[in-house]
């Protein structure tokens, strides 16, 4: 099965991308872990996207489709794959079409993680990091009621991302990019969307349940 996942940051992409990979049997392949696997392997690619990176310039989209070009002729990729970060928008999706179209292959399902606004606040703004080791608490989610890390007792702050402003932020920035690509795949017909809220394990049932009819 070749799949996309998409979804606003605070939906649990990354852990849902593991957990739907892995019961689909096929590699999950994201933008994130291809980047770090170039530039840690010195390839070409890496080394021009590295150039970008230490300027602080977002690397360009030529070098992005060249690493997921590379990625999924790779021999693990040839029979399905689970896609996290790519494409982003309208061109990079046609993009991924045509070079689908040129090895005979096809998306089957794009898969839309469906959270709204309020919620994700409530999970992102909610977070606190410890100043020592790092480790994130949730004032609510672990009933967090002083700002001392029960793990190694330093303080814990709330990063400059998690700020309510910085999330909604985020969220806008997610809608005005994905928007026009979920109705892209809407239009041709293989756009499914599940409730990304409750216990892992649920969304992961759900989220398996809604791709099934699209397993040839
Ligand atoms: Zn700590």
């Amino acid at each position: 099965m070749r799949l996309v996942l998409v979804g606003p940051p605070g939906a649990g992409k990354g852990t849902q991308a593991q957990y739907i990979a892995s019961n689909l049997s096929i590699p999950k392949i994201s933008t994130g872990d291809i980047f770090r696997a170039n530039v840690s392997g010195g390839t070409e690619l890496g080394k021009l996207a590295k150039t970008y990176m230490d300027r602080g310039d977002l690397v360009p989209d030529e070098v992005t489709i060249a690493m997921v070009r590379d990625r999924l002729s790779e021999d693990d990729a040839q029979d399905g794959f689970l896609l996290d970060g790519f494409p982003r928008n309208v061109a990079q999706a046609e993009i991924l079409r045509d070079m689908l179209k040129d090895w005979g292959q096809a998306l089957d399902v794009v898969l839309e993680l469906v959270v709204d606004d309020d919620e994700v606040v409530r999970r992102l703004a909610g977070r606190r990091t410890c100043s020592q080791c790092g480790r994130i608490w949730h004032v609510e989610f672990d009933d967090k009621k002083d700002d001392k890390c029960d793990a190694c007792g330093g303080a814990l702050f709330q990063r400059d991302d998690d700020k309510e402003e910085t999330v909604r932020h985020r969220l806008e920035v997610y809608q005005e990019q994905t928007a026009p690509l979920v109705s892209y795949y809407a239009d041709e017909d293989i756009l499914v969307g599940v409730d990304a809220t409750g216990p892992v394990e649920e969304v992961t049932q759900r989220a398996m349940d809604a791709i099934r009819p699209y397993m040839d």
